[in-house]
């Protein structure tokens, strides 16, 4: 059977993109392979929302650059947000690359096979997985109107665009009855959602719907923007069953005029009033946030306000970035990138740390606690799942217990992980 390689890095759009892409292809009538020499398709599906990621993708495709010339001189396909609509710059740069396709184009991929005679085009629910996995991710909106000034996303996947409520319920019935059981509900910003389809449906509108597919038992949503995460919403996680008590809230900075050169449009102390009412309609509620570090003309203090707001509000985990100019966007064209590298490594690891000793303390509380965990796969020997708050849980058992939802008894817990055993 001829082979795929598929090599996937940034966030979780990028991991559902490929998911589609994955499942195109084997149903075209090809076999994934972990090694590239194997392969008679390639796809890279890159990301370029920091020079460090955009530097992978680099030199993965110069590394790719001897299999082309080889006897099985593959087909190579880039993907992802590195794809640009100056098509011909890349071209250029990486002559090696037989297409470029923008984010989320399993049809252009599908189209240059068929020109090439090698698969059929896919049909409208081919991209959807074979054999999904019990926690799968479903793409609801694409694209992002926000324009940060730091971040090339909007640049690079366009405008939003809402995928209509009943092809999402459609696709999450046809998932449930393949036996997935929670559903990852993703976009760039998906509180925005529903906003540029007729009926102006939102997100608790779409949770509403998805909270009553049979056989689904979890629904998740990411990535939430403070500024348009609204009552609405947080009633509809307060109240819907399904729904998981689990929020992904990047604040990105703790000062205001950073915040204010960010164009995030809140400030620090909308956000803690934000936090606030969301620990008191959801309770018990784990919240993830992303932060940037070293953003220009950062000062000592200012980046202190940051690290005070992540003491203050113990979030359940933290991702911090130290920032990257990014060509393209407001604050590479207006701000100077004027905080020199060690002080942004300086002030990650400095997050990080206090970071791992507040996750520490939070999961300790775990200790002792019987958890439910949805089982997703074996790693190193044992199954591994995650609770409804998101919490990594590992532990050994002779059955299988892939997709299933059991309870966990606590016995050891760090920072990233808590170990357990079975109970009852
Ligand atoms: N839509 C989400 C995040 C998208 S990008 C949001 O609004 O937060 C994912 C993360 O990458 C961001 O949260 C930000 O922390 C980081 N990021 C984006 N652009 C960056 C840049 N130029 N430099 C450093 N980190 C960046
Ligand atoms: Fe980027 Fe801001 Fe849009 Fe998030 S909301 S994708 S950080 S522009």
């Amino acid at each position: 059977m001829p082979c795929y390689y598929i090599w996937t890095i940034g966030c979780q759009m990028n991991k559902a993109d490929s998911e589609r892409i994955s499942s195109y292809l084997e149903q075209a009538g090809f076999q994934a392979t972990r090694r590239a020499e194997e392969a008679e398709i390639i796809v890279l599906n890159s990301c370029v929302v920091r020079q460090s990621a955009e530097d992978r993708v680099i030199n993965k495709l110069g590394a790719l650059k001897s299999l082309k010339r080889g006897p099985q001189n593959p087909i190579l396909a880039l993907t992802g947000c590195m794809v640009n609509s100056r098509v011909d710059g890349l071209r250029h740069r990486f002559p090696h690359v037989d297409l470029f396709c923008r984010p989320q184009a399993v049809e252009e991929l599908g189209q240059f096979l068929a020109s090439r005679g090698l698969a059929a085009p896919p049909k409208p629910d081919s991209p959807l997985p074979l054999h999904p996995s019990p926690s799968t991710f479903v793409p609801i909106i694409e694209g992002c109107d926000k324009f940060c000034s730091y971040c090339i996303v909007p640049y690079r996947r366009g405008r939003e665009r809402s995928r209509p409520v009943d092809e999402i319920l459609c696709e999450v019935r046809w998932l449930a009855q393949r036996g997935v059981k929670e559903v990852t509900l993703l976009g760039q910003n998906v509180d925005s959602y529903g906003h540029d389809l007729p009926a102006t449906p939102d997100l608790a509108d779409l949770l509403a719907e998805l909270n009553e597919v049979d056989s689904l038992s979890r629904i998740r949503f990411l990535t939430s923007h403070p500024k348009d995460m609204g009552e609405r919403l947080i009633e509809a996680m307060a109240q819907l069953e399904k729904v998981c008590e689990h929020l992904s809230l990047p604040f990105q900075a703790g000062d205001d005029d950073i915040l204010m050169a960010m164009r995030r449009g809140y400030s620090a102390k909308q956000y803690r009033e934000l936090v606030e009412r969301i620990r008191d309609a959801i309770p018990g509620v784990a919240l993830s946030t992303d932060i940037i570090v070293g953003f220009p003309g950062e000062s000592e203090e200012q980046f202190e306000r940051t690290f005070d707001m992540i003491r203050e509000l113990r979030f359940d985990t933290v991702h911090a970035a130290c920032y990257s100019p990014r060509p393209g966007t407001i604050a590479a064209r207006k701000l100077r990138d004027d905080v020199p590298l060690e002080e942004k490594r300086r002030r990650r690891e400095k997050i990080e740390a206090l970071q791992e000793g507040i996750a520490s303390e939070i999961n300790s509380q775990l200790l002792g606690q019987t958890v439910e965990i949805l089982v997703e796969g074996r790693k190193k020997g044992k199954w591994q799942g995650r609770t409804r708050t998101d919490k990594l849980v590992f532990f050994s058992d002779e059955d299988d217990h892939i997709g299933k939802l059991v309870r966990v008894k606590i016995e050891k817990t760090s920072p990233w992980a808590l170990q357990g055993s079975l109970a009852g």
